[in-house]
């Protein structure tokens, strides 16, 4: 055994821990960037990144079906060559993984250990079988990792997650994707629009990450009108030859079995925190093992060990890790003189067709306030319909008394930029009345979160005429 000592440990090199990192060096401090893993980040290699790549396709194929209503027609075929279009997303995906490893090779190699941690007590990790490291204060960034039922075990190669289905060279005929959670409308969504047979089960009723009754329904109802979607029935599989046999519920409400080549699990992700030896380093932990943390100092307890990115279970999104990563890496280098960071308006958005965004803490953190909701559709607006794309719909919720904007859901087109302005507007603290008075150009989809703000703030302004009245 080697034994090694530093200020900081950092326990995971992806985006958590290189922010981490990086902020410990600023301070001043050494650092150890600890990596049992392959170099390059989640979110390059099997997550953020191949997804969008998958995606990028099937929207370009998908075009194609609003060509007929804008009067322009395609003779011959359009086909898809399923090896090209994965060599593509591996070899894009590999240049991004690229990038991130440019990185990490530039960071000085004595700063650098390759193997699993543990914690041994609060200031000593074990290293794999080979060192011993002395630490002032440690980092936890150790990601998460997709977790399915334990009978799944049984479909062997026939059952895939986000980690290997990139590893695909051609499309197959067919997936069952059970989880229609973020990761499974995406990947889903996208290879039923390259031709891919897909049908996606659930069995909580939920769709993404919308919380808002109204807007699960719409959801619902688009994506069922173009693919399978049973998001409540729980489907069981179970491996026949080569296949993969569903047992679940069509259209018609039949309980029937159908064949996959492939199971898509996307049935979550759980942090990878079992294995560090929490409770050897004292990190006092909730019912379900979770260590108890400060969200805006990232420290866990009292003690000199912080978390952050996806291994704290908190938000796991990428801007978040890398947010979260760098408010730990410099507590840790000033432990014990721990500071909040500013901590970012919550955002998250899904590629999906329409996207869906939540903001702030959508429709659930506005049930803890009186509130109002401003809503707008999208099936007559304006510049959506110029583009075929008018589905969906968007809540906006304010505060009854304040006008504060406090967040929103939404299903529709451009989502993406909206949540953007939105996000915003919620870290700015903004009212409902301030949102209105900056400038919507014409004719633009944001003209159509300016209906659901007018909505919004017609509504304040009744509850507050009630208030007087009364
Ligand atoms: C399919 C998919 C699509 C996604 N799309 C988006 C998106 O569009 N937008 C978005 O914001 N987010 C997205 N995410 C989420 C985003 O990728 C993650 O939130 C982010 O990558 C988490 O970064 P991290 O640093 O916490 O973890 P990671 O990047 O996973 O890093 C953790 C590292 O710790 C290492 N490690 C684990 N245990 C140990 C140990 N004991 N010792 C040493 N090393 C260890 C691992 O090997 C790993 O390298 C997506 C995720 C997936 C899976």
């Amino acid at each position: 055994m080697r034994n090694l000592s530093t200020d900081v440990a950092v326990i995971g090199a992806g985006t958590a821990g290189l922010a981490a990192y990086r902020a410990a060096k600023a301070a001043g401090r050494s650092a150890l960037l600890i990596e049992g893993g392959a170099y390059g980040t989640t979110c390059a290699r099997v997550g953020c990144m191949p997804s969008k790549l998958l995606i990028a396709p099937a929207e370009a194929l998908h075009a194609l079906d609003r060509f007929p209503g804008f009067g322009l027609r395609v003779e011959g075929d359009v086909k898809v060559d399923g090896k090209a279009l994965m060599a593509r997303v591996r070899s894009e995906r590999d240049r991004f993984v690229g990038f991130v490893v440019q990185g990490v090779d530039s960071i000085p190699a004595s700063d650098k250990l390759v193997g699993y941690a543990r914690f041994q007590d609060e200031h000593t990790l074990v290293v794999g079988e080979h060192s011993i490291v002395t630490t002032k204060a440690t980092v936890i960034a150790t990601g998460s990792s997709p977790v399915f039922p334990a009978a799944w075990a049984s479909l062997g190669d026939r059952v895939v997650t986000n980690e290997t289905i990139f590893e695909w060279v051609d499309l197959p005929e067919s997936v069952a994707v059970f989880g229609p959670g973020v990761i499974g409308l995406e990947l889903g969504q996208a290879l039923h629009r390259l031709g891919v047979r897909v049908e996606m089960f659930g069995r909580s009723g939920r769709l993404g990450p919308l919380c808002d009754p109204a807007l699960v329904d719409e959801a619902r109802r688009i994506f069922g009108e173009e693919f399978e979607l049973d998001t409540d029935f729980g489907a069981e599989a179970s491996r026949d030859g080569d296949r993969v046999a569903v047992r679940h519920r069509n259209r018609s409400g039949e309980v029937i079995v159908e064949h996959f080549d492939y199971l898509l699990a996307a049935t979550g992700r759980v942090p990878n925190v079992a294995k560090l030896g929490l409770d050897d380093a004292g990190v006092v932990r909730d019912a379900g093992g979770m260590p108890l943390f400060d969200r805006e100092t990232m420290q866990c307890g009292q003690s000199s060990i912080f978390i952050a990115g996806d291994a704290n279970g908190d938000v796991p999104l990428l801007h978040e890790a890398a947010d979260e990563g760098r408010i730990a890496g410099e507590n840790a280098a000033r432990f014990p003189n721990v500071r909040p960071g500013v901590r970012r308006a919550g955002l998250g958005i899904v590629f999906s067709d329409p996207q869906l965004a939540v903001v702030g803490g959508g429709y659930r953190a506005a049930q803890t306030t009186r509130h109002v909701t401003g809503a707008v559709s999208f099936d007559d607006q304006g510049r959506a319909r110029v583009m075929q794309r008018n589905r969906g719909r968007l809540h906006v919720y304010a505060e009854i008394g304040t006008g504060a904007f406090l967040g929103a859901e939404m299903i529709g087109p451009d989502a993406e930029h909206l949540a953007h302005l939105l996000a915003w507007a919620r870290q700015l603290d903004l009212t409902v009345g301030e949102m209105l008075a900056l400038p919507f150009y014409h004719p633009v989809v944001e003209e159509g979160l300016r209906t659901a703000l007018r909505d919004a703030y017609a509504k304040l302004d009744a509850a507050a005429k009630e208030r007087r009245a009364a």
